[in-house]
């Protein structure tokens, strides 16, 4: 303990977006190579996956390969992080198993993602439990790695709420044990959450909705050109609004100044391009053909190492199954405190075996 460890992680529903991105993947490669962190851990949460895919098995085990390579295609190093598989983890599914007596039906009710995407996925009259109870089982993921720092984006808060809840509940029950995480945000407004290219309050691989960081420069400019924007921007000269605008939130993720000069020399920073879309007299597909430059230069290099990765599929799976032993190793660790706190150490607790036989055998 005293060490600062990271647990953070993905659902294989699909490739990885570049709402991932400015949400939490980029992030995490920063803090990666930044060498402030003793552990890190990366989750394809597969398990989780499952809790609302259990009728399509096929999509959760084929889309494994791909957050892998979108994972080390974006610079997230094996050397230097474990990546590993959630379901690969026995220990979590038993730390799970004891945390759910520490939480109440009312309380995983009232948190508002799982409401979101209740409503979202139509389960109002048939909630799968587990998916229900996924909050309590993301608790168990970064608890098991003593996770002190969980990047991800806005929509995971009240997941690290419920995890600091029953991490201060079992530790007052049981006695000091488990570490508290705190939650990393972006700490740009616009990767909190980004928009899809709809204008949604989400890019979300359920939605549909999503430019892929492996999608090709033609599929990322069609989708780009084809975004929504303001609503009542209908002429060039109409005055426009910034705000809400999905382009314009993608340029304040992605936009470096420096762009400017090479892509649309008109302006010398977003400001300057924002105001002129205000007063009006600024087109749409400028503004796109933009942010779709803006875009590619991001994505470009992603897109080059992911054709390398791809070349090593067995690879990629190797380090999956060599980070997810490192990651049992720690899950283990963290499930035999768990159970010698709580007391279920019954044979490893020689106390207990001398106690109970001097209730019958007083010379024992
Ligand atoms: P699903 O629809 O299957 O839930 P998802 O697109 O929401 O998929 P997750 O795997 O649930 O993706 O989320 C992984 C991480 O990416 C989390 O940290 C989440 O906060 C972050 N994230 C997902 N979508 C966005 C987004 N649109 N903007 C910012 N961060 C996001
Ligand atoms: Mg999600």
């Amino acid at each position: 303990m005293g060490s600062n460890i990271i647990l953070t992680g993905d659902r294989p529903t699909g490739k990885l977006h570049v709402g991932h991105f400015v949400g939490s993947l980029r992030r995490r490669v920063e803090l990666q190579n930044s060498g402030e962190f003793d552990k890190i851990f990366i989750m394809i949460a597969d398990a989780q996956a499952l809790t609302d895919n259990a009728e399509n098995p096929g999509k959760v085990r084929d889309n494994i390969i791909e957050v892998a390579l979108d994972y080390l295609s974006c610079g997230l190093d094996p050397a230097k992080s474990t990546l590993f598989i959630q379901s690969q983890i026995p220990e979590l599914t038993e730390l799970c198993f004891y945390y759910m007596n520490l939480v109440t039906v009312s309380r995983l009710q009232r948190n508002p993602t799982v409401k979101a995407e209740i409503q979202m996925r139509n389960f109002e009259a048939s909630i799968p439990v587990g998916f229900f109870t996924y909050p309590i089982s993301q608790a168990a993921d970064i608890t098991a790695f003593d996770a002190t720092c969980v990047p991800v984006g806005e929509d995971q808060m009240p997941m690290l709420e419920q995890t600091q809840e029953i991490v201060h509940k079992f530790n007052s029950v049981y006695g000091e044990t488990l570490v508290s995480p705190k939650i990393l945000l972006p700490e740009n407004k616009a990767c909190l959450r980004l928009p899809g290219t709809d204008g949604k309050a989400k890019m979300s691989k359920s939605l549909g909705n999503c430019i892929y960081l492996s999608d090709t420069e033609a599929d990322v400019k069609k989708k780009v050109m084809a975004m929504f924007t303001d609503p009542t921007h209908l002429q060039v000269s109409d005055p426009g609004h910034v705000e809400g605008n999905p382009v314009f939130i993608y340029l304040d993720a992605f936009c470096k100044d420096e762009y400017f000069a090479e892509y649309c020399p008109d302006y010398s920073c977003l400001q300057e391009m924002k105001d002129h879309y205000t007063r009006g007299g600024l087109g749409d597909v400028k503004v796109k053909k933009f942010l779709n430059n803006v875009l590619q230069e991001t994505l470009n290099p992603i897109r080059t190492a992911r054709e390398e990765w791809q070349k090593d599929i067995p690879g990629v799976y190797e380090i999956l199954r060599k980070g997810s032993e490192v990651a049992e190793a720690a899950a283990a660790n963290t499930l035999d405190r768990v159970k010698n706190a709580m007391k279920i150490n019954y044979f490893s607790d020689e106390e207990l075996i001398k106690s109970q036989s001097l209730k019958y055998n007083a010379e024992a």
